[in-house]
């Protein structure tokens, strides 16, 4: 059994091993039992039923709270060769004829469902026909009012055990306190389940605090420095999500908006362009969520404070669900906080007040302490990290320092004292700095003796000496009194000398080797896999991440696979991608390898990890590109070549393309490939319908061309352009 698990695992995903609980979990579902599980975002839940899914007889019945993620998640089951399918409101009632049809023929592997279904009794029935083999409940923390995200129709989910109390149930969820979990459980009515409850740590996620000076040009800086990476931008306010957004635009940065005043068209489209990599960046407010299924997020940014370490920790879990390295960056002054406390003031409940400002007080610690921020993190979910140095947090990085900053602190403070305690931050600054204003010159305070003892240093220096000395409360701010500051009993230590004052600096230091991914992979090549992945994303209507992941395209660019053994070697291709994808990717690799041989030597020694074949699949001849060069020099045509060589005419028009493409087509005929008569009518039909898809070209020619026919017209017309 275990064995059969394995090799369903490299099979199917394409994948060589297993992340932490998925084997036990897979396990007791083909065992029968039910299962609880809490794994962090990214962790893998999918996997854990569709395995078994595929591998135990009937169908597996997949609860699924959002409608808009059950296409990409279907669509990413089907690209691994499942039969899947979901039934929800969006579908036409074509559309869920043919899925009851296939439900009623026993084709499905899995069907996924919104939740609200299990109220409907002829539903019930229909599944009691089906021959179920068990179900998944993804996000099952929706049922629980004490969570965060709860739904009612979750609670109809309780019929399940009811009516069909011998099947196995496994619920999931990223995110449940313990008191949460117990609620799940009893909801659901789970029958003394597996508990599986991970670490909520990932591993593979940077985190970074840097003071917030100049926001929009500090997320530009980070954005220029990874150009074509997904990331997502987090800020409080809808108004502030709009001006970033703008701001970015205007910069050339592919940013998109998201927030609740959007209409639900405008994020969805917004979400999708996101998805698809048509858009680089999303700056959103917190109602860009549980949605986000992509996988290559590779940075999160919050250029606000959030108001609590559940929301951080959610917010910053969207990036790197493919487990490869991604950045958590949080802007930080204290300016944020002020303002949340505005907001919790307001609030009139005295208990939810008391909440609020705790949890405000832990995010605050979380972006001050010298503390590994992952050990922060973690503790606030009860756990205890064990390691002494994280090696991903700029604490643990050494990006901060501790320093002593005594001196500009007793400046300030003398500063305070002998103008009577009776100024704010901006005047005190002014004072320090020795600045000429008006104020200064009507108070006298040009004359103090702390008159421009800090000129060495800007405003902007003593601003933060100001706030540094009020998060450690060595000063207060007056509220009855325009916020002049005044000293506390700490602050006056510090003023005298007996104590000393030390605040967490950023560290100038060269930027952290953490960019990635370990192999050292060929950019270039890297940048075509994607180009290639793009292409067909477009052609399928789905989204990049569905076909191959980074992490699978990054693995191409290192090992550089010619040939299905070793491409079915690569972490993420199973064996139905290598069926679909193997060639095109193979095809770009080759010509890479042809156009770069130093490059090629170096990484075609590099052996694939893994190298199962994960289909016993004849290697055709005679199957690549110079090949193809050298036939068509000889003058056979596309259909000949594909004849005599057992390939489809949509590979050889993919070699066809790449020569073109490198300007390596000389002696290269398109008359002799198609005959001129055809040429003509692509030629045509590409000016009659410019802009257009190429499937609409094809219903325009009544199905009289193919796309290999067009896509060697087309190459050929951009090669002569
Ligand atoms: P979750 O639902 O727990 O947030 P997903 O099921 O979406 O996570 O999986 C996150 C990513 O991890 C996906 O890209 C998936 O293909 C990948 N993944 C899952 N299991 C493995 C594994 N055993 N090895 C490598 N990658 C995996
Ligand atoms: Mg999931």
């Amino acid at each position: 059994m275990k064995k059969g698990m394995r090799d369903a695992l490299h099979r199917i995903f394409g994948f060589s091993s297993f992340r932490p609980n998925q084997e036990v979990i897979v396990s007791n579902i083909m065992a029968g039992r039910d299962v609880f599980a809490v794994m962090p975002t990214g962790g893998g839940k999918s996997l854990c039923y569709q395995l078994p899914a595929h591998m135990l007889e009937g169908l597996c019945v997949v609860i699924s709270p959002l409608i808009s993620l059950m296409k990409d998640q279907v669509d990413a089951a089907k690209a691994n060769g499942l039969d899947a399918e979901f039934l929800n409101s969006s579908l036409t009632p074509k559309e869920r004829f043919r899925v009851f049809q296939s439900l009623d023929n026993h084709q499905l592997d899995l069907l996924y469902v919104s939740p609200e279904r299990f109220a409907m009794p002829e539903f019930i029935a229909t599944l009691k026909q089906a021959k179920v083999s068990f179900f998944a409940i993804d996000e099952a923390h929706c049922i629980s009012e004490w969570g965060h995200d709860f739904r009612p129709d979750y609670l109809s989910l309780a019929n399940i055990v009811k009516h069909f109390p011998k099947v196995p149930v496994a619920a999931f969820t990223a995110t449940a306190t313990h008191k949460v979990s117990d609620d799940i459980i009893a909801k659901l009515g789970l029958r003394n389940p597996h508990l599986v409850r991970a670490s909520f740590d990932r591993p593979n996620l940077f985190y970074q605090v840097v003071p917030k000076e100049n926001l929009d040009l500090q997320i530009l800086h980070f954005l220029r420095e990874r150009k074509g990476e997904s990331g997502i931008i987090y800020r409080t306010t809808r108004k502030s999500v709009e001006s970033t957004t703008e701001f970015l635009q205007e910069q050339g940065v592919r940013a998109l908006a998201y927030h609740a005043g959007l209409t639900d068209k405008q994020r969805k489209e917004n979400q999708d362009q996101f998805n698809r990599d048509e858009a680089e960046v999303v700056v959103a407010t917190i109602a860009f969520g549980m949605g986000i299924d992509k996988s290559n997020v590779r940075f999160v940014l919050h250029g606000d404070l959030p108001k609590n370490m559940e929301g951080y920790y959610q917010e910053t879990g969207r990036a790197g669900r493919d487990g490869e390295p991604a950045h958590c960056r949080l802007f930080f002054n204290r300016g944020d906080m002020v303002r949340i406390r505005y907001f919790i003031e307001q609030t009139d409940d005295p208990m939810e007040k008391k909440i609020a400002e705790q949890q405000l007080f832990q995010m605050v610690r979380f972006a001050e302490a010298n503390v590994c921020r992952r050990k922060t993190l973690l503790g606030y979910f009860g756990e205890t990290y064990a390691k002494a140095n994280c090696k991903t947090c700029d604490i643990c990085m050494g990006e901060v320092e501790c320093v002593d900053a005594t001196v500009p602190a007793q400046k300030v403070m003398s500063a305070i004292h002998r103008s009577g305690q009776k100024f704010g931050a901006v005047h005190i600054a002014d004072i320090v700095v020795g600045a000429d204003t008006q104020k200064i010159r009507q108070m006298g305070h040009d004359q103090l003796k702390t008159y421009g003892a800090g000129k060495d240093m800007d405003k902007k220096y003593w601003r933060r000496v100001i706030d540094d000395l009020l998060a450690q409360e060595c000063l207060v701010q007056n509220q009855d009194s325009y916020s002049a500051l005044e000293l506390t009993p700490k602050g006056q230590q510090v003023l005298l000398g007996k104590k000393k004052f030390e605040v967490i600096r950023q560290k100038e230091v060269k930027k952290a080797d953490f960019d990635g991914f370990s192999g050292d992979y060929s950019p270039n090549l890297f940048m075509q896999l994607r180009a290639e992945r793009q292409r067909l994303a477009q052609n399928e209507c789905v989204p990049p991440f569905v076909i191959f992941s980074d992490r699978t395209l990054r693995e191409m660019a290192l090992y550089f696979p010619d040939t299905p053994e070793k491409m079915s070697g690569i972490s993420g291709v199973g064996a139905a991608k290598l069926e679909k994808y193997g060639d095109t990717f193979m095809i770009i690799i080759e010509m890479y390898k042809h156009l770069h041989p130093d490059e090629a030597q170096k990484h075609s020694v590099l052996q694939v990890p893994v190298t199962i074949i994960k289909k016993s699949r004849k290697k055709k001849t005679g199957q690549t590109v110079t090949d193809t060069l050298k036939l068509a020099k000889q003058g056979f045509s596309l259909e000949a070549m594909a004849d005599m060589r057992g390939l489809s005419e949509g590979t050889i028009s993919q070699h066809i393309e790449k020569l073109l493409e490198e300007g390596q087509g000389n002696g290269l005929d398109v008359d002799k490939l198609l005959g001129s008569a055809k040429r003509l009518q692509i030629e045509e039909l590409f000016n009659q319908h410019s802009g257009k898809s190429m499937k609409a070209i094809i219903e325009a020619s009544s199905d009289t061309v193919n796309y290999a026919e067009l896509r060697i017209v087309r190459a050929f017309m951009q090669a002569n352009d």
